[in-house]
């Protein structure tokens, strides 16, 4: 028997999910974000579950290989752009289009010998001071790129810092929309956040939107909205079972560092599952899990390999605790219940991004439909 832990990829969710972003900004082609091994779903299956999608954006060029080799054949874009001056070759062979956000990229595209020339999405800093060219500069910079053999189409393109909070985007469009008034060209700037809070702004959901978080079904401005709110579904299910059951009495402790207390006679579960799978250890006592289909909490640390539950809540229901009991760490239940990623997050500090990105290559990973 294996053990118990997997992750179950929700292909017909990452179909809803890209439908949903679809219908937000329906005169945009859509990017499917997928740096980070998808969201940490892996290429291949969010490939599979967003074939739908205009184009695929990713962080490196391992990213925009496999691509290839699963057989896309239409866009490829690299968000941070070439490295390397010798990234450019693969460019020019795999026909990937790629972020110019500083001078070193124009150098060595320049200089850059090829038959094909590229579409390159050139970057401004409107603000949020990671990457890309200041507002002022960014003429002068469009301007280098449009002179050059090497280029053909420039699209123009921003990023937003506050697309989920109170600060918003508008002092970032206006910026935008300032420095670029009269530069031809495509425009690409809203993530998820933007998308779902402010398409209806002018030129928010322009040309390209590149939605990430939202494809897999978490919400980007928890808790103010929830997954489903925004009619998102989860996309990954990290579930796994009981592979023991102990029986407390009041005073007693739980695990390292002894820092859960029983207050009462009570079962406590030892799930399969621990920080060097994803769970993360800042996430203890509090935080949200479902075992045979009742929510109930984590109590105690979160060890390297398993994680202690508390199971009075199944008493009430009337179920008996044992081993093989279904437990599921975020998403979707075999009841049917839903654990919003979200949530999980959310008690341990964190944000769903961070929890999907994480989970470590010892979790097997299952598409389902
Ligand atoms: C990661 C990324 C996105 C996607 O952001 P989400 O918040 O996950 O939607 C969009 N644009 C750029 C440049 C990114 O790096």
């Amino acid at each position: 028997m294996p053990r118990p832990l997997q992750a179950l990829i929700h292909l017909d969710a990452m179909r809803h999910n890209l439908a949903t972003l679809r219908a937000r900004a329906p005169d945009a082609r859509v990017w499917a974000v997928v740096k980070a091994n998808a969201y940490g779903h892996g290429l291949a299956h969010a490939f599979e579950g967003f074939r739908a999608a205009d184009g695929f954006a990713c962080l490196n060029l391992e990213e925009a290989q496999g691509l290839r080799e699963l057989g896309w054949r239409g866009p490829v874009l690299l968000l941070e752009g070439c490295f390397d001056a010798r990234d450019l070759e693969v460019c020019s062979r795999l026909g990937l289009w790629h972020v110019v956000h500083h001078d070193a990229q124009i150098d060595a595209l320049s200089a850059h010998k090829t038959q094909v020339p590229h579409h390159v999405f050139l970057k401004m800093n409107s603000g949020m001071n990671r990457l890309g060219y200041a507002p002022e500069r960014f003429r002068a910079a469009w301007a280098r790129l449009n002179a050059l053999p090497q280029v053909d189409e420039i699209t123009l393109m921003t990023h937003f810092s506050d697309a989920d909070g109170e600060r918003g985007i508008a002092h970032q469009v206006a910026r935008f929309a300032q420095a670029t008034e009269d530069l031809p060209g495509d425009r690409s700037l809203s993530n998820s956040a933007a998308t779902l809070r402010h398409a209806q702004q002018a030129g928010v959901s322009a040309d390209w939107i590149r939605p990430g978080v939202s494809l897999y079904g978490a919400s980007p401005d928890h808790p103010e909205h929830r997954a489903s709110d925004w009619n998102l579904r989860p996309t990954q299910s990290l579930r796994s079972e009981l592979i023991a059951v102990q029986a407390l009495q009041a005073g007693d402790t739980v695990g390292y560092g002894s820092s859960f207390t029983a207050p009462e006679a009570m079962p406590l579960g030892v799930a399969a599952g621990g920080y060097a799978d994803g769970l993360l250890r800042a996430g203890g006592t509090g935080t949200p899990v479902i075992v045979a289909g009742v929510r109930t909490q984590i109590v105690g640390r979160v060890s390297m390999d398993m994680v202690t539950v508390d199971l009075r809540p199944l008493i009430d229901q009337g179920l008996t605790p044992a081993p093989g009991l279904p437990v599921t760490f975020w998403g979707q239940d075999p009841s049917g219940a839903v654990l919003p990623i979200d949530e999980v997050a959310q008690a341990s500090g964190t944000i769903a991004y961070e929890l999907m990105c994480g989970l470590t290559p010892r979790v097997p990973k299952h598409p389902v439909n």
